[in-house]
């Protein structure tokens, strides 16, 4: 797989853009959240809403739902010839985050007699329920309540035969989002939020270094990080950690 990241900034980042990634899976082309950012974010990496052939939404977040409307509305306001055709989003959610995204976006996209559903296929999956995307498996996994407080928030899995990535989205709490426990023999990456400060919904630098066993350290690649990265690069490389860069392309 090929993994694009549109951006790895946190949500008040102003030079990074948000958190959101492009995954190629063979001809398909998978996003990874779509936050308030993503309007530019997906120009500067030369990509069109029309590219996306599937959504996953971690969590309510703005810099993860934030440019989902727009670009609902993009994808379907698409005219040929003057004719409009329609494409429609396939949005994967937990079965838990259905309903509130659905009300979410309902308040701007049901009205002149369409429904959300005239916009969106949602793909509702339960906690281990596998999506096939070309051969690759998609899981969710909940890890809600260890980001905020009340907030329902999920990470992914996304494996083929041979190996797979994890992909935590925003958590705070690792220990009780049993992370390490989505983690096998086969994993290759696990991209983790990071920050490099005290903060109260994310998991700091050190209490990532202290959750993971050593032997994880080269597959950890630090994500959703504070603008002044350049601050701690030092401690980065000492702890011997992956980084994700704002359009660095990563292959696994
Ligand atoms: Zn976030
Ligand atoms: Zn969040």
């Amino acid at each position: 797989m090929k993994i694009y990241p549109l951006g790895v900034g946190g949500a008040f980042t102003k030079t990074n853009f948000h958190n959101n990634y492009i995954i190629h899976l063979n001809e398909k082309c998978l996003l990874i959240d779509a936050g308030s950012t993503l309007r530019y974010s997906l120009r500067e990496a030369g990509y069109h809403y029309t590219d996306i052939d599937v959504v996953f939404i971690s969590h309510l977040h703005f810099d993860h739902v934030g440019g989902l409307e727009e670009m609902i509305m993009q994808r379907f306001w698409q005219f040929n010839n003057g004719q409009h055709s329609p494409l429609k989003t396939t949005i994967i959610v937990h079965e838990k985050l259905l309903t509130p995204l659905k009300s979410l976006l309902s308040h701007g996209l049901a009205n002149q007699g369409r429904t959300v559903e005239d916009f969106c296929n949602f793909v509702c999956l339960k906690e281990k329920e596998v999506y096939k995307i070309e051969d690759y498996s998609f899981t969710i996994f909940d890890t809600s309540y260890t980001h905020a407080d009340g907030l329902f928030s999920f990470g992914f899995k996304l494996a083929s035969l041979q190996s797979n990535i994890v992909f935590t989205s925003d958590v705070k709490r690792l220990k009780e989002a049993n992370i390490i426990g989505q983690v096998d023999g086969n994993t290759v990456a696990i991209f983790q939020d990071v920050s490099f400060t005290f903060n109260g919904v994310h998991a700091t630098l050190q209490e990532v270094l202290d959750y993971y066993p050593k032997e994880y350290y080269s597959k950890l690649y630090a994500m959703h990080y504070n603008d002044n990265v350049e601050q701690f690069q030092k401690v980065i490389d000492s702890a011997n950690i992956n980084i994700v860069k704002k359009g660095e392309i990563l292959h696994f």
